[in-house]
Protein backbone atom coordinates (compact mmCIF):
# COMPACT_ATOMS: atom_id res chain seq x y z
CA UNK A 1 0.00 0.00 0.00
CA UNK A 2 1.24 3.38 -1.32
CA UNK A 3 1.17 5.83 1.56
CA UNK A 4 0.59 10.00 0.92
CA UNK A 5 1.19 12.41 3.55
CA UNK A 6 -1.58 14.71 3.52
CA UNK A 7 -1.72 18.20 4.63
CA UNK A 8 -5.42 19.89 5.12
CA UNK A 9 -4.15 23.73 5.43
CA UNK A 10 -5.81 26.36 6.45
CA UNK A 11 -9.01 28.41 5.63
CA UNK A 12 -10.82 26.35 2.68
CA UNK A 13 -8.10 23.70 2.81
CA UNK A 14 -9.85 21.10 4.78
CA UNK A 15 -12.63 21.56 3.41
CA UNK A 16 -11.26 20.87 0.19
CA UNK A 17 -8.92 18.55 1.11
CA UNK A 18 -12.26 16.35 2.37
CA UNK A 19 -13.97 16.19 -1.24
CA UNK A 20 -10.63 15.51 -3.06
CA UNK A 21 -10.26 12.67 -0.89
CA UNK A 22 -13.53 11.30 -0.97
CA UNK A 23 -13.04 11.21 -5.15
CA UNK A 24 -9.40 9.65 -4.84
CA UNK A 25 -10.80 6.84 -2.66
CA UNK A 26 -13.57 6.00 -4.68
CA UNK A 27 -10.91 4.51 -7.41
CA UNK A 28 -9.71 1.78 -5.33
CA UNK A 29 -6.08 2.04 -5.63
CA UNK A 30 -3.79 0.58 -3.43
CA UNK A 31 -2.97 4.16 -1.60
CA UNK A 32 -3.51 5.98 1.62
CA UNK A 33 -3.67 9.20 3.26
CA UNK A 34 -1.45 10.35 6.00
CA UNK A 35 -3.41 13.27 7.00
CA UNK A 36 -2.06 15.73 9.61
CA UNK A 37 -3.21 19.52 10.17
CA UNK A 38 -0.68 22.17 9.58
CA UNK A 39 -0.76 25.59 9.06
CA UNK A 40 -1.80 28.47 11.16
CA UNK A 41 -4.42 27.04 12.70
CA UNK A 42 -1.82 24.48 13.97
CA UNK A 43 0.81 27.20 14.72
CA UNK A 44 -2.40 28.90 17.04
CA UNK A 45 -2.87 25.51 18.60
CA UNK A 46 0.58 24.03 19.09
CA UNK A 47 3.26 26.44 18.46
CA UNK A 48 4.64 24.88 15.73
CA UNK A 49 3.62 25.10 11.40
CA UNK A 50 4.12 21.38 10.99
CA UNK A 51 3.97 18.92 13.87
CA UNK A 52 7.15 16.83 13.94
CA UNK A 53 5.39 13.48 13.15
CA UNK A 54 4.26 15.14 9.79
CA UNK A 55 7.60 15.96 8.77
CA UNK A 56 8.87 11.96 9.73
CA UNK A 57 5.34 10.84 7.41
CA UNK A 58 6.46 13.28 4.72
CA UNK A 59 10.52 11.75 4.87
CA UNK A 60 8.41 8.21 4.79
CA UNK A 61 6.34 8.46 2.29
CA UNK A 62 7.91 11.14 -0.34
CA UNK A 63 5.29 12.11 -1.54
CA UNK A 64 2.45 15.11 0.09
CA UNK A 65 -0.78 16.14 -1.12
CA UNK A 66 -1.37 19.88 0.02
CA UNK A 67 -4.10 21.77 0.52
CA UNK A 68 -3.18 25.99 0.82
CA UNK A 69 -1.56 27.53 3.85
CA UNK A 70 -2.57 31.13 5.43
CA UNK A 71 0.78 33.23 5.85
CA UNK A 72 0.84 36.16 7.63
CA UNK A 73 1.92 39.50 5.59
CA UNK A 74 4.78 41.60 6.07
CA UNK A 75 4.98 39.75 9.64
CA UNK A 76 5.51 36.87 11.61
CA UNK A 77 6.95 33.11 10.43
CA UNK A 78 8.08 32.39 7.62
CA UNK A 79 6.12 31.09 4.35
CA UNK A 80 5.69 26.76 5.48
CA UNK A 81 5.38 26.44 1.85
CA UNK A 82 8.84 28.24 0.73
CA UNK A 83 10.09 25.63 3.84
CA UNK A 84 8.89 22.44 2.15
CA UNK A 85 10.44 23.11 -0.95
CA UNK A 86 13.44 24.06 0.04
CA UNK A 87 13.87 21.70 2.86
CA UNK A 88 12.90 18.73 0.44
CA UNK A 89 14.22 20.68 -2.75
CA UNK A 90 11.34 20.39 -4.87
CA UNK A 91 13.21 22.63 -7.45
CA UNK A 92 10.46 22.48 -10.62
CA UNK A 93 7.45 23.80 -10.06
CA UNK A 94 4.93 22.49 -12.71
CA UNK A 95 1.19 24.80 -13.24
CA UNK A 96 -0.53 23.57 -16.38
CA UNK A 97 -3.25 25.74 -17.57
CA UNK A 98 -5.61 24.63 -19.95
CA UNK A 99 -8.77 25.99 -21.15
CA UNK A 100 -11.47 23.80 -19.26
CA UNK A 101 -14.75 23.14 -21.14
CA UNK A 102 -17.89 25.35 -21.11
CA UNK A 103 -16.11 27.49 -18.60
CA UNK A 104 -16.64 30.98 -20.30
CA UNK A 105 -13.95 33.44 -20.09
CA UNK A 106 -12.61 36.08 -23.03
CA UNK A 107 -9.70 33.56 -23.65
CA UNK A 108 -9.83 30.27 -26.00
CA UNK A 109 -7.74 27.55 -26.32
CA UNK A 110 -5.34 28.33 -23.84
CA UNK A 111 -2.28 25.25 -23.37
CA UNK A 112 0.99 26.10 -21.27
CA UNK A 113 2.51 24.78 -19.10
CA UNK A 114 4.71 26.93 -16.43
CA UNK A 115 7.54 26.27 -15.18
CA UNK A 116 8.62 28.18 -12.26
CA UNK A 117 11.84 27.87 -10.41
CA UNK A 118 11.09 27.25 -6.24
CA UNK A 119 14.31 27.05 -4.57
CA UNK A 120 16.00 30.68 -4.77
CA UNK A 121 15.61 33.88 -6.30
CA UNK A 122 14.16 36.65 -3.77
CA UNK A 123 12.12 33.82 -1.94
CA UNK A 124 15.41 32.82 0.13
CA UNK A 125 13.90 35.76 2.13
CA UNK A 126 17.02 37.28 3.08
CA UNK A 127 15.60 40.80 3.81
CA UNK A 128 18.22 43.51 5.71
CA UNK A 129 17.07 46.55 7.39
CA UNK A 130 19.81 49.64 6.05
CA UNK A 131 18.07 52.26 8.31
CA UNK A 132 14.17 52.89 9.30
CA UNK A 133 13.79 53.50 5.68
CA UNK A 134 15.89 51.23 3.80
CA UNK A 135 15.79 47.86 2.95
CA UNK A 136 17.73 45.47 0.42
CA UNK A 137 16.12 41.93 -0.32
CA UNK A 138 18.38 39.56 -1.74
CA UNK A 139 17.50 38.07 -5.33
CA UNK A 140 20.10 34.88 -5.53
CA UNK A 141 20.15 33.07 -9.50
CA UNK A 142 23.05 30.23 -9.06
CA UNK A 143 23.89 28.43 -12.27
CA UNK A 144 22.84 24.78 -10.58
CA UNK A 145 19.27 25.92 -9.76
CA UNK A 146 18.81 27.46 -13.43
CA UNK A 147 20.31 24.40 -15.17
CA UNK A 148 17.86 22.20 -13.64
CA UNK A 149 14.49 24.09 -13.66
CA UNK A 150 15.28 25.02 -17.85
CA UNK A 151 16.37 20.99 -18.45
CA UNK A 152 13.43 19.84 -16.69
CA UNK A 153 11.06 21.99 -19.24
CA UNK A 154 12.72 21.11 -22.11
CA UNK A 155 12.72 16.94 -21.23
CA UNK A 156 9.28 18.06 -20.14
CA UNK A 157 8.41 19.85 -23.54
CA UNK A 158 10.06 16.43 -25.50
CA UNK A 159 8.04 13.78 -23.58
CA UNK A 160 5.08 15.44 -24.18
CA UNK A 161 5.37 16.53 -27.42
CA UNK A 162 5.12 19.89 -26.94
CA UNK A 163 6.77 22.54 -30.05
CA UNK A 164 8.50 25.49 -27.93
CA UNK A 165 9.77 26.35 -24.47
CA UNK A 166 10.00 30.18 -23.85
CA UNK A 167 12.69 31.79 -21.45
CA UNK A 168 10.47 34.71 -19.14
CA UNK A 169 13.03 36.98 -17.45
CA UNK A 170 14.16 41.09 -16.85
CA UNK A 171 17.68 40.84 -18.20
CA UNK A 172 17.59 44.31 -19.47
CA UNK A 173 17.65 45.82 -16.39
CA UNK A 174 19.14 42.76 -14.04
CA UNK A 175 22.12 41.65 -16.50
CA UNK A 176 23.78 39.90 -13.72
CA UNK A 177 21.37 37.98 -12.10
CA UNK A 178 18.04 37.21 -14.80
CA UNK A 179 21.28 37.80 -17.45
CA UNK A 180 23.00 34.11 -15.76
CA UNK A 181 19.40 32.49 -16.20
CA UNK A 182 18.97 33.90 -19.76
CA UNK A 183 22.52 32.60 -20.62
CA UNK A 184 22.07 29.00 -19.48
CA UNK A 185 18.82 28.83 -21.17
CA UNK A 186 20.76 29.95 -24.24
CA UNK A 187 23.37 27.41 -23.48
CA UNK A 188 20.61 24.38 -22.79
CA UNK A 189 18.37 24.88 -25.64
CA UNK A 190 21.56 23.66 -27.81
CA UNK A 191 20.89 20.45 -26.34
CA UNK A 192 17.22 19.87 -27.44
CA UNK A 193 17.20 20.75 -31.15
CA UNK A 194 14.12 19.36 -31.65
CA UNK A 195 12.10 21.94 -29.09
CA UNK A 196 12.04 25.61 -30.20
CA UNK A 197 13.49 27.97 -27.82
CA UNK A 198 12.29 31.82 -27.33
CA UNK A 199 12.57 34.82 -24.54
CA UNK A 200 10.84 37.13 -22.90
CA UNK A 201 11.02 39.92 -21.50
CA UNK A 202 8.03 39.39 -17.74
CA UNK A 203 6.34 42.85 -18.29
CA UNK A 204 6.50 41.58 -22.31
CA UNK A 205 5.02 38.42 -21.21
CA UNK A 206 2.36 39.39 -19.23
CA UNK A 207 0.51 41.65 -22.13
CA UNK A 208 1.07 39.11 -24.45
CA UNK A 209 -0.36 36.15 -22.11
CA UNK A 210 -3.66 37.89 -22.30
CA UNK A 211 -3.44 39.36 -25.87
CA UNK A 212 -2.60 35.98 -27.32
CA UNK A 213 -2.39 33.29 -24.68
CA UNK A 214 -3.23 30.58 -27.46
CA UNK A 215 0.43 31.26 -28.51
CA UNK A 216 2.34 29.93 -25.48
CA UNK A 217 3.78 26.45 -24.77
CA UNK A 218 6.41 25.84 -22.22
CA UNK A 219 7.09 28.74 -20.31
CA UNK A 220 10.28 28.74 -17.98
CA UNK A 221 11.39 30.88 -15.10
CA UNK A 222 13.01 32.44 -12.05
CA UNK A 223 10.83 32.05 -9.06
CA UNK A 224 8.61 35.61 -8.57
CA UNK A 225 7.85 35.89 -11.93
CA UNK A 226 6.63 32.13 -12.09
CA UNK A 227 4.35 33.04 -9.17
CA UNK A 228 2.82 36.33 -10.63
CA UNK A 229 2.47 34.79 -14.05
CA UNK A 230 1.01 31.80 -13.11
CA UNK A 231 -1.82 33.17 -11.08
CA UNK A 232 -1.95 35.65 -14.40
CA UNK A 233 -2.80 32.01 -16.34
CA UNK A 234 -5.60 30.82 -13.79
CA UNK A 235 -7.23 34.46 -14.65
CA UNK A 236 -6.82 33.38 -18.19
CA UNK A 237 -8.71 29.85 -17.80
CA UNK A 238 -11.73 30.90 -15.45
CA UNK A 239 -9.70 31.69 -12.40
CA UNK A 240 -7.42 30.63 -9.17
CA UNK A 241 -10.13 27.54 -8.69
CA UNK A 242 -8.98 25.42 -11.47
CA UNK A 243 -5.38 26.01 -11.51
CA UNK A 244 -3.17 22.61 -10.38
CA UNK A 245 0.45 22.53 -9.32
CA UNK A 246 3.38 20.16 -8.72
CA UNK A 247 6.24 20.48 -6.98
CA UNK A 248 8.92 18.07 -8.09
CA UNK A 249 12.42 17.44 -6.54
CA UNK A 250 14.72 14.39 -7.13
CA UNK A 251 13.52 12.24 -4.23
CA UNK A 252 10.28 14.26 -2.59
CA UNK A 253 7.12 15.88 -4.80
CA UNK A 254 4.54 17.77 -3.08
CA UNK A 255 1.27 18.73 -5.21
CA UNK A 256 -0.85 21.61 -4.72
CA UNK A 257 -3.57 23.85 -5.99
CA UNK A 258 -2.11 27.04 -6.68
CA UNK A 259 -4.63 29.38 -4.98
CA UNK A 260 -4.23 30.39 -1.26
CA UNK A 261 -6.55 29.60 1.59
CA UNK A 262 -8.87 31.82 0.24
CA UNK A 263 -10.16 33.02 3.56
CA UNK A 264 -12.91 35.29 2.00
CA UNK A 265 -14.81 32.50 1.37
CA UNK A 266 -13.29 29.61 4.09
CA UNK A 267 -16.00 27.37 6.42
CA UNK A 268 -18.73 28.45 3.92
CA UNK A 269 -18.92 24.96 1.72
CA UNK A 270 -18.31 27.47 -1.30
CA UNK A 271 -14.81 26.76 -2.72
CA UNK A 272 -14.09 25.22 -5.94
CA UNK A 273 -12.05 21.80 -5.12
CA UNK A 274 -11.34 21.95 -9.11
CA UNK A 275 -7.62 22.73 -8.47
CA UNK A 276 -6.95 20.06 -5.54
CA UNK A 277 -8.55 17.75 -7.46
CA UNK A 278 -6.31 18.44 -10.63
CA UNK A 279 -3.10 18.63 -8.79
CA UNK A 280 -3.95 14.80 -7.00
CA UNK A 281 -4.46 13.80 -11.05
CA UNK A 282 -1.10 15.15 -11.43
CA UNK A 283 -0.37 13.16 -8.28
CA UNK A 284 -1.88 9.88 -9.55
CA UNK A 285 -0.12 10.71 -12.97
CA UNK A 286 3.35 10.63 -10.86
CA UNK A 287 2.60 7.57 -8.94
CA UNK A 288 1.90 5.73 -12.36
CA UNK A 289 -1.85 5.78 -12.25
CA UNK A 290 -2.18 7.99 -15.69
CA UNK A 291 -5.50 6.33 -16.43
CA UNK A 292 -7.00 6.60 -12.94
CA UNK A 293 -6.28 10.34 -13.35
CA UNK A 294 -7.36 10.70 -16.92
CA UNK A 295 -10.66 9.27 -15.62
CA UNK A 296 -11.14 12.20 -12.80
CA UNK A 297 -10.29 14.67 -15.47
CA UNK A 298 -12.89 13.46 -17.49
CA UNK A 299 -15.33 13.21 -14.62
CA UNK A 300 -14.64 17.08 -13.90
CA UNK A 301 -15.29 17.72 -17.54
CA UNK A 302 -18.40 15.78 -18.16
CA UNK A 303 -19.47 17.90 -14.90
CA UNK A 304 -18.83 21.57 -16.40
CA UNK A 305 -20.30 20.52 -20.08
CA UNK A 306 -23.41 19.55 -18.23
CA UNK A 307 -23.39 22.78 -16.76
CA UNK A 308 -25.97 22.71 -14.01
CA UNK A 309 -23.91 21.84 -11.13
CA UNK A 310 -21.07 24.48 -10.92
CA UNK A 311 -19.72 26.31 -7.64
CA UNK A 312 -20.70 29.82 -7.57
CA UNK A 313 -16.90 31.02 -8.84
CA UNK A 314 -17.98 29.45 -12.19
CA UNK A 315 -21.49 31.06 -12.37
CA UNK A 316 -23.14 28.59 -10.29
CA UNK A 317 -24.82 28.46 -7.10
CA UNK A 318 -23.69 24.40 -5.73
CA UNK A 319 -21.77 23.81 -2.95
CA UNK A 320 -18.29 22.49 -3.19
CA UNK A 321 -19.80 18.81 -1.66
CA UNK A 322 -22.68 19.28 -4.32
CA UNK A 323 -20.23 19.68 -6.98
CA UNK A 324 -18.05 16.91 -5.75
CA UNK A 325 -21.11 14.72 -5.80
CA UNK A 326 -22.11 15.59 -8.94
CA UNK A 327 -18.04 14.59 -10.46
CA UNK A 328 -18.72 11.00 -8.07
CA UNK A 329 -21.97 10.36 -10.49
CA UNK A 330 -19.81 11.36 -13.25
CA UNK A 331 -17.65 8.87 -12.07
CA UNK A 332 -19.76 6.20 -11.43
CA UNK A 333 -21.29 6.19 -14.76
CA UNK A 334 -18.42 6.88 -17.06
P1 LIG B 1 -6.21 33.25 -2.45
O1 LIG B 1 -5.71 32.42 -3.59
O2 LIG B 1 -6.43 32.54 -1.17
O3 LIG B 1 -7.57 33.97 -2.88
C1 LIG B 1 -7.65 34.89 -3.94
C2 LIG B 1 -9.10 34.97 -4.44
O4 LIG B 1 -9.42 33.75 -5.15
C3 LIG B 1 -10.11 35.06 -3.30
O5 LIG B 1 -11.17 35.89 -3.69
C4 LIG B 1 -10.62 33.63 -3.13
O6 LIG B 1 -11.93 33.52 -2.62
C5 LIG B 1 -10.53 33.09 -4.57
N1 LIG B 1 -10.25 31.65 -4.54
C6 LIG B 1 -9.08 31.06 -4.26
N2 LIG B 1 -9.20 29.73 -4.30
C7 LIG B 1 -10.50 29.47 -4.63
C8 LIG B 1 -11.25 28.27 -4.81
N3 LIG B 1 -10.70 27.05 -4.68
N4 LIG B 1 -12.56 28.39 -5.13
C9 LIG B 1 -13.14 29.57 -5.29
N5 LIG B 1 -12.47 30.76 -5.13
C10 LIG B 1 -11.17 30.70 -4.79
O7 LIG B 1 -5.16 34.43 -2.27
P2 LIG B 1 -4.96 35.46 -1.05
O8 LIG B 1 -6.30 35.87 -0.52
O9 LIG B 1 -4.01 36.45 -1.58
O10 LIG B 1 -4.21 34.59 0.05
C11 LIG B 1 -4.82 34.06 1.21
C12 LIG B 1 -3.78 33.32 2.03
O11 LIG B 1 -3.31 32.17 1.32
C13 LIG B 1 -2.54 34.16 2.37
O12 LIG B 1 -2.18 33.88 3.71
C14 LIG B 1 -1.46 33.61 1.44
O13 LIG B 1 -0.17 33.72 1.97
C15 LIG B 1 -1.87 32.14 1.35
N6 LIG B 1 -1.40 31.46 0.13
C16 LIG B 1 -1.05 30.16 0.29
C17 LIG B 1 -0.66 29.42 -0.82
C18 LIG B 1 -0.26 27.98 -0.62
O14 LIG B 1 -0.47 27.44 0.45
N7 LIG B 1 0.27 27.33 -1.63
C19 LIG B 1 -0.66 30.01 -2.10
C20 LIG B 1 -1.08 31.35 -2.23
C21 LIG B 1 -1.46 32.06 -1.09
Amino acid sequence: MKKVTLFKGDGIGPEICDQVVRIINTLNLPLEFEPFEVGAAEYERHGALIPAAAFESIERNKVILKAPITTPIGKGFRSCNVQLREKYDLYANIRPAKSLPNVKTPFANVDMVIFRENTEDLYVGVEKQIDENTVHATKIITRRCSERIIRSAFEYAKEHHRQRVSCVHKANILKLSDGLFLKVFNEIKEEFPDVEANSYIVDNVCMQMVMHPEKFDVLVMPNLYGDITSDLASGLIGGLGLLPSANLGDEYAMFEAVHGSAPDIAGKNLANPTALLLSACMMLDYLGYHDEGEKVRAAINRVLIQGDVLTQDLGGSASTSEFTDAILQALQNA
